[in-house]
């Protein structure tokens, strides 16, 4: 049975300005994902407070929060099979030092706050990412 999802991805400040999106978008392409969407913005420090509201009581948060805004993202809607699950799988795990060989956090991420990329953790969590940077 077939289970056509929607994730939101963005690729973080440090590979956009690394000029890293084409690459990182042809990862996405060659692993089964159609970009349905795709723009490249900057955020304010408060709008990634809001994206990012889930963490407001971690030690990272402020800093998160920063960095997201801190330069041009590309923010994405991808849809394929099991998209949520694949997305994360293909991005790897947080930390890219503990990431899999093949992952995205593996071959461009430069620390665990610098990971390149990020991606919805659930499918209820997709559709308000999705909504927060598309609803138009
Ligand atoms: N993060 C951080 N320090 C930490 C944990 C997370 O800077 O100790 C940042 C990192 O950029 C991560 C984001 O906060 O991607 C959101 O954390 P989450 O646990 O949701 O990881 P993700 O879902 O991005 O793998
Ligand atoms: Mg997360």
């Amino acid at each position: 049975m077939s289970n056509i999802e929607q994730t939101l991805s963005i690729i973080k400040p440090d590979a956009v300005e690394r000029n890293l999106a084409n690459e990182i978008k042809e990862m996405f392409k060659n692993n089964g994902f159609s970009i349905l969407k795709e723009k490249k913005i900057q955020i304010e420090k408060s709008e990634a407070e809001n994206f990012y509201k889930v963490h407001e009581t971690k030690p990272f948060y402020n800093d998160l929060c920063a960095y997201l805004s801190s330069g041009p993202i590309v923010v994405m809607v991808l849809e394929k099979d099991n998209a949520v699950f694949g997305n994360r799988e293909l991005m790897g795990a947080t930390n890219p030092n503990d990431a899999e060989e093949g992952t995205i956090r593996k071959k461009y991420g430069i620390s665990i706050d610098k990971n390149s990329v990020h991606g919805s953790d659930s499918v209820e969590n997709a559709k308000k990412e999705i909504d927060f940077f598309f609803k138009d």
